[in-house]
């Protein structure tokens, strides 16, 4: 076996990778879901695809958009499934699978890139959630939930997904960001949009962009007291909208921090971009060797 497969089986798509043992991308694909295909639709998509490179493979981790525990998928609010066990899908494969949460492989592959000992991972696109290594090691805690931040709840009203009101991805998340630009007087009404709006220089997509690093300022300040990381990555969909936020971030985490050292807090976005959640899945077979804290089952 020369590589290790990882994928993601996201809210809108699903995305597959081949790492090789010194964490380089050989491939990738992706492909959109269909709104008729279930989750047990998007997994056997995905096992289909995967089925010609088995030989070559250590082995498959494939992550989602909600708490993981070993083969079971508790909660994955923005996917709408709750209480799944994903097994009798994964046992029909001759390789090891492991599941993981989106935000916890993403920081690991960070982590198998620069070795950090205390890293935050921020996913951010419709859900949000961190993945948070602690001393060397990814934390998961009691029932997998560690870093479950997106469903904190804050004083809003507004439903989540999850079922409950006033939980912080509504805030925070995409969705919200397009409907406050809207509000704004902007023209577009997608994300993809408002980033060719901010691109050409549009007000209300440029002013939306400030008030989300606004408030992302403020999140990293609570992070850095919650989980005290040396860097934060931030990933997901918003680090394509990064540059539009840097600055209003960096101010807003320079007035809210707690310790001086959290002002100069390293923020950047994603080097795996777009595809970290699934490179984290492979790397959940190589992270082995670093001994990050191995797999769930
Ligand atoms: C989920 C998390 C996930 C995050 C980002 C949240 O809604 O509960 O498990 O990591 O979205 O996808
Ligand atoms: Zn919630």
């Amino acid at each position: 076996a020369r590589m290790a497969l990882g994928a993601e089986v996201g809210v809108e798509g699903t995305v597959l990778v081949a790492l090789d043992w010194q964490g380089q991308v050989a491939w990738s694909k992706e492909w959109a879901h269909a709104p008729e295909e279930d989750l047990h639709a998007r997994i056997q998509r995905l096992l289909l695809e995967v089925r010609p490179h088995l030989q070559d493979a250590l082995g498959l981790g494939i992550t989602l958009p909600g708490v993981v525990a070993g083969r079971r998928l508790l909660l994955a609010p923005n996917l709408g499934w709750r209480e799944v066990d994903l097994s009798p899908h994964l046992a029909a494969l001759p390789l090891p699978v492991a599941l993981e949460n989106d935000a916890k492989a993403s920081a690991l592959s960070e982590v198998f890139l620069h070795g950090e000992q205390n890293l935050a991972y921020v996913v951010l696109s419709t859900g949000l959630g961190v993945g948070v290594v602690a001393e060397g090691r990814l934390l998961r805690g009691a029932t997998g939930a560690f870093g479950e931040v997106g469903h904190w709840l804050g004083e809003g009203v507004s439903p989540c997904r999850c079922g409950r009101r006033g939980c912080l991805e509504v805030a925070l998340g995409l969705e919200t960001l397009v409907k406050r630009y809207r509000a704004l007087g902007g023209t577009a009404s997608t994300l993809e949009g408002l980033l060719a709006g901010a691109r050409a220089g549009e007000e209300a997509a440029l002013l939306a962009l400030r008030q989300l690093g606004e408030a992302l300022g403020r999140f990293l300040a609570n992070l850095a007291v919650a989980y005290d990381p040396a860097r934060v990555v931030v990933g997901g969909r918003v680090a394509e909208l990064f540059p539009f936020l840097e600055a209003s971030l960096r101010a807003s985490l320079q007035a809210h921090a707690f310790l001086e050292a959290h002002r100069r807090l390293p923020v950047a976005p994603s080097v795996y971009g777009h595809l970290a959640p699934a490179v984290g899945g492979a790397s959940l077979f190589l992270a082995r060797f670093f001994e990050l804290g191995g797999l769930w089952a």
